[in-house]
């Protein structure tokens, strides 16, 4: 590990106005940015503790919705009671990533900034674009069984590995900043993630020192939600797959409202919009589902290793919105 120096952030606006010191990063809960910075993936010079600021709130909104201060604890937000009733996606999510003790530690701000599990992006002995702008894909001709089907580009096919965001994304959360050249700003979550295109190094529309402050969740959409996750071991894994599905049916068994959120295929969590729309005033079923996960993965692009994430997606997809009529 290179050497570097600490700070802990006694505000909001000393956080930000360290940021600016050259080679500055934020730590949260530190259990991404420390096993990168102990492999030299990350190789910040200056480290400004954001964990103890004072954002670990979950505020009701006069709305309806609720705001999640960027230092609330992944348990503490699995576990708020208005959390678990109102957007048990939300919950769902967070408890089938990582370990217990992971998410005590890991904060909201940090599961969303999380970055890839691309194997070759930790192995410094190796190519990879994302690490190092230029040097080449490793996992477009290597192992890639647990890379992106949906958003590749040929420099990256890094999978965005947060459960979280992907049931954020299915919500239509908003992130609010602090920093940055204006100074703050609130943006949907779909604008938070670019795709990697010809820069993957670029993994959010964040600017240097900008500080997520908040997540804003808008009043729940009506219907049922549930978190579908696939994976190689029951706990303690990422996905290979995963669906955030929320329906809303109508007496005669017709979709009024369908969302669709995926992970573990796209490279930023993948919000299925076109599969979304195909469903509207579908009499639900098998073939409707189906349907749906045909459409979400219509421009998937598999590389090998990761074929199988394909079909894998469309039943998954199915089977989800499958167990939301059942329920019903
Ligand atoms: C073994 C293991 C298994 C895991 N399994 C899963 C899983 O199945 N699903 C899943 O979703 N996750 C999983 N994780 C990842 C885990 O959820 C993340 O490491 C954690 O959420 C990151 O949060 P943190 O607060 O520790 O972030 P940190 O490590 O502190 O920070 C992560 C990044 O975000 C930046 N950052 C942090 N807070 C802010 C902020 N407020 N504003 C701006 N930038 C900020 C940091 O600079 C850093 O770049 C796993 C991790 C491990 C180690
Ligand atoms: S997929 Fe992305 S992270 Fe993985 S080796 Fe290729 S460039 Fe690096």
């Amino acid at each position: 590990m290179r050497a570097f120096t600490y700070e802990r952030a006694k505000d909001v606006d000393a956080a930000v106005a360290a940021a600016q010191n050259p080679g500055a990063r934020f730590i949260a809960g530190g259990t991404n940015l420390l096993d990168l910075m102990k492999v030299e993936v990350e190789k910040p010079a200056h480290l400004i503790d954001v964990s103890r600021l004072p954002l670990k709130d979950i505020v009701d909104a006069a709305d309806g919705g609720l705001t999640i201060g960027a230092m609330v604890t992944n348990t503490d937000l699995a576990a708020d009671k208005r959390v678990i009733e109102r957007y048990p996606i939300l919950t769902r999510a967070i408890v089938n990533g990582a370990s217990a003790q992971l998410r005590n530690q890991a904060s909201t701000g940090g599961n969303l900034l999380q970055r890839t599990r691309c194997p070759y992006f930790y192995d410094v002995s190796k190519p990879c674009n994302k690490r190092a702008p230029g040097s080449g894909c490793s996992a477009l001709q290597g192992i890639n069984r647990m890379n992106a089907v949906l958003g590749g580009s040929d420099a990256c096919i890094a999978v965005h590995p947060s459960d979280m965001a992907v049931a954020m994304m299915a919500l239509d959360a908003r992130i609010e900043t602090k920093g940055g050249a204006k100074g703050g700003r609130t943006l949907p979550i779909a604008e938070l993630y670019r795709l990697p295109e010809r820069t993957p190094e670029r993994e959010t529309n964040l600017e240097p020192g900008e500080l997520i402050t908040s997540v804003i969740l808008p009043p729940a959409p009506p219907g049922r939600q549930t978190y579908r996750k696939v994976r190689d071991r029951a706990s303690y894994a990422f996905a290979l797959v995963s669906v955030a599905a929320i329906l809303d049916i109508d007496d005669e068994r017709k979709v009024r409202g369908a969302r669709l959120a995926l992970g573990g295929v796209g490279t930023v969590p993948w919000r299925a919009r076109d599969a979304e729309q195909g469903m509207s005033g579908a009499v639900v079923g098998d073939k409707t589902f189906q349907a749906a996960g045909e459409v979400a993965v219509a421009g998937a692009q598999g590389h090998g290793g990761n074929d199988f994430k394909i079909p894998l997606a469309r039943r998954t997809i199915a089977r989800a919105f499958t167990d939301l009529t059942a329920k019903a």
